[in-house]
């Protein structure tokens, strides 16, 4: 019998690809790391080729390493990163690089979308935040400023199509990925026609929407030759890593919340419909046709604790460097010893704008409730606890639309931490479950790969397949403290959001 599969992430730092026995047991792991061109302000874009390139050679790396033999890998799977875009001329050769989920030259037209009222109602149909990350306003900016390049699409598409496309000669865009341009109906799983009559754009010149199970066969031989893989071999389209990661963690049962904290950071849970919030702050992402992706994505999580670090616990740096110990690890043993709630002390953590909940790119940090009693040690676990706290906001969004979930199935970098997921388990007041599963969205990949081959029937077969997993449960003293403070950040929250502007006006200014 045929034992094993591939997952392959195609993400914004680096492709990872795993080879996986049918179990979920890690055989290989390959990661391959790519540029990031920021040549002007807001720019955040990637070659083309060299993704293509690291997705050939993580393949060729899981496949010549191990001692698994070709004949009994039964397909390769595939997760990628949202919102990417890429533009094709008539000899479907790219004329632009892919511009990332993370280039924020945009901002004007979803801005403008936003404010003219017809943002939303975009939103409504097509489950995808009116943000610059969105193909639908980076296509915009496009049309509006450089009308020369809008005029030469042949195609549309992101990362994952175009990969495939030059692995197979075939341009086909799964419901996932399509779900997160902005220009696809999640409730008809079609184009939508009013979004493109919008765009100026016609339906050929976007690619043939496939279900996320979807299979290519018939690798280009020169490719296979590469790679070591016999051209039979099915690869199968997948989806996005987010909802892949939903999949990987085993949070795909109703009243399961994903959560994690890496850089960024994401709340999602799996509903069986499509569903939108009335006030535009989640995203709702394709997995298969039966089963959404509901949440939404923070950009401040772990980011922030490395910037207290760094600005306000640079000697601890330094030692932990010299000591050759996770200076992370030195400073949550530093936050341990101040009790929650930080004894009054409230950080609002949006350093770098905020998208989920309040979908501003003005928003800035603030200390509230600052005495002379305050350490830096409270300063550093009064930003743990606010990275957490607006994740909680979050979940009151979601609570509104879908329900509240039961249970938390967390991961991230944060993880690293039984400080920070004790923290999480109280303020959430929810049991917190950290399975060990190793790249969810691979993993998820794979599952979903092969439950297209029929090898299995159901995608629940990956709670068998996350390994072991530890439990925090929540603590009442601490609970209790945070929940006289959350009222307080949520105010706080909803107050400020009406001056961010005004600092930063004043920011952008002073920068010069
Ligand atoms: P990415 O999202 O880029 O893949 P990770 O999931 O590894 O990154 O998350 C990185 C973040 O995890 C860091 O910014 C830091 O905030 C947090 N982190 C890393 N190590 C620790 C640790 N030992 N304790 C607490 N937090 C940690």
């Amino acid at each position: 019998m045929k034992q094993y599969i591939i997952g392959i992430d195609i993400g914004t730092t680096s492709t990872k690809a795993v080879l996986y026995s049918q179990r979920g047991d890690v055989i290989d792991y390959a990661n391959i790391g790519y540029s990031l061109y920021q040549d002007e302000p807001d720019m955040a874009e990637q070659d083309v080729d060299e993704i293509f390139e690291a997705v050939v050679d993580g393949l060729t790396q899981v496949i010549r390493r191990s001692d698994v033999p070709v004949t009994e890998i039964v397909g390769v799977s595939f997760s990628s990163a949202m919102h990417s875009l890429i533009l094709l001329d008539h000899e479907m050769k790219p004329i632009t690089r892919s511009i990332t989920w993370a280039d924020n030259r945009a901002t004007f037209y979803s801005d403008e979308l936003k404010k003219s009222g017809l943002g939303q109602k975009i939103y409504e149909k097509t489950g995808t935040p009116i943000h610059p990350m969105a193909p639908l306003s980076k296509l915009l900016w496009i049309k509006n400023e450089k009308p020369d390049l809008f005029s030469k699409i042949h195609k549309v598409v992101g990362i994952k199509e175009y990969v495939l496309y030059r692995l197979f000669g075939e341009l086909k865009m799964d419901y996932s990925i399509a779900s997160a341009t902005g220009l696809f109906n999640i409730f008809d799983l079609d184009w939508d026609s009013d979004v493109l009559e919008f765009l100026g754009l016609r339906r050929d010149q976007l690619p043939e929407l496939v279900s996320t199970t979807y299979q290519m066969i018939g690798l280009n031989p020169a490719y296979a030759e590469v790679i070591g893989l016999p051209k039979e071999v099915p690869f199968i389209i997948g989806a996005s890593d987010g909802v892949l990661s939903n999949l990987g963690v085993n949070a795909i049962e109703e009243g399961v919340l994903a959560l994690t904290i890496g850089t960024s950071g994401a709340i999602r849970t799996v509903v069986n419909h499509p569903v939108t919030d009335p006030k535009g702050r989640l995203f709702c992402y394709v997995l298969t046709e039966d089963m959404y992706v509901l949440g939404g994505p923070v950009n401040n999580g772990g980011i922030v604790f490395r910037w207290v670090r760094d600005q306000l616990f640079t000697p601890e740096k330094e030692t932990a460097a010299q000591m050759k110990i996770d200076s992370y690890d030195l400073l949550t043993d530093m936050a341990q010893k101040i009790p929650a709630g930080s004894d009054g002390l409230i950080f609002l953590p949006y350093l770098g704008g905020e998208r989920a909940p309040l979908w501003n790119a003005d928003a800035r940090g603030t200390y509230f409730g600052l005495n002379r009693n305050h350490t830096r040690a409270h300063m550093l676990r009064s930003a743990l606890e606010g990275i957490v706290f607006n994740l909680y906001t979050v979940l009151l969004a979601l609570e509104e639309v879908s329900g509240s979930p039961k249970s938390i199935q967390a991961t991230g970098g944060f993880a690293r931490s039984n400080l920070w997921k004790q923290m999480l388990a109280d303020i959430f007041e929810r049991d917190v479950i950290i399975p060990e599963s190793f790249e969810s969205s691979c993993l998820g990949a794979a599952v979903l790969g092969l439950k297209s081959l029929g090898i299995v029937d159901d995608l629940s077969v990956v709670k068998d397949m996350v390994g072991t997993t530890h439990k925090h449960v929540p603590n009442e003293e601490n609970f209790s403290a945070y929940r006289q403070l959350l009222p307080i950040f949520i105010r706080l929250s909803r107050i400020l959001n009406d001056e961010y502007s005004a600092i930063t006006e004043y920011q952008r200014k002073y920068k010069g």
